[in-house]
């Protein structure tokens, strides 16, 4: 599956902020929508997949970089070809969107009524644009730059208030590339030497991590009660008191947490603490069984949690 780093990290955040945490709600929004994202992006992956592009191109999804004043850009897809280069911003926003050109105000209005703004994207998709112009034309690159915001829900309404601007439904994409392909003539580009220059700025921007541990909350939990119960340990087994479910593997979800939103490495007191064992003597056989490699002497032994932790097994 198609996952980001962000994603991984408001999954985990989702299921270990205490409850009552002040920013819970603002995390779990943040959370659904990455993964609506996620889902229009994978959406259009198929779309232009399908589609049968006539001059050699290339397409970068999910393009990021950082400009010369340090802000950064997030481009869902750049599609280049030797006549021109297309900025694509897609959106999977539902209900009907609303649009006041005057204003660059963007609205969408829920199937039950309720009017919120949303960042404007035919601003966002415009920045990208004139950042890619400025880096072409530093390059010594002449390509027309384009952009054009693409909606992925089918079931999302656009209002008339939309018109004349640069959205439409994902299934016209095919129609709208064809239209761009006619209005650009054919230039000498050589987009091997394009690509490279793009491959050498792009990067993974960070993501902040700036919950603080005290929020993040302790015990093996429960996977199959969504991570709403702490899990006891008997006998090698971890046991939901809840659903009643008991497996050995449980242990995994609990360090790749740990991993994602403290850490990778863990000390034998560390562990006790996040999972919930007293005993330091049944904490150090647990990690003998977990097998992660140690660093460090004495009192400064540290284990590494490995990042496919989740595919590990114990015996
Ligand atoms: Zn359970």
């Amino acid at each position: 599956m198609y996952k980001t780093e962000k994603i991984v990290y408001l999954e985990a955040l989702v299921s270990r902020l205490q409850a009552d945490d002040e920013e819970f709600t603002a995390y779990q929004e943040a959370y659904y929508r990455v993964q609506a994202g996620i889902a229009g992006e994978l959406k259009m992956q198929r779309t232009l997949a399908d589609y049968h592009f006539i001059d050699p191109y290339k397409i970068f999804y999910n393009f990021e970089c950082i400009n010369e004043k340090g802000f950064s850009h997030q481009i869902d897809a750049l599609i280049i070809t030797t006549r021109f280069l297309l900025v694509v911003e897609v959106k999977q926003i539902s209900g009907t969107l609303f649009y006041k050109p005057s204003f660059h105000e963007f609205a969408r209005q829920t199937d039950e009524g309720i009017i919120e703004n949303f960042p404007n994207p035919f601003d966002q998709a415009y920045r990208h644009q004139l950042y890619i112009s400025y880096l072409l034309s530093n390059w010594g690159i002449q390509l027309p730059v384009l952009y054009i915001v693409v909606n992925a829900n089918i079931r999302t309404k656009l209002d008339s208030s939309l018109n004349g601007s640069p959205i439409i439904h994902l299934s016209g994409l095919p129609k709208f590339l064809e239209k761009l392909y006619k209005n650009n003539v054919e230039t000498t580009v050589n987009l091997t030497d394009l690509e490279r220059k793009l491959m050498a700025i792009a990067c993974r921007l960070p993501i902040s991590k700036n919950v603080e541990r005290d929020r993040i909350r302790n015990g093996v939990l429960c996977k199959k009660c969504e991570f709403q119960h702490v899990m006891y340990y008997h006998h090698g087994l971890w046991i939901c008191p809840q659903c009643g479910v008991k497996n050995k593997e449980a242990i995994f979800w609990a360090l790749h947490h740990h991993r994602v939103l403290i850490g990778d490495r863990i000390t034998n007191r560390e562990l006790r603490k996040f999972v919930g064992i007293d005993c330091k003597a049944v904490a150090s056989k647990l990690l003998k069984r977990l097998n992660f490699e140690q660093f460090g002497k004495g009192r400064g032994v540290y284990y590494l949690i490995p990042e496919d932790v989740l595919e590990r097994s114990i015996e």
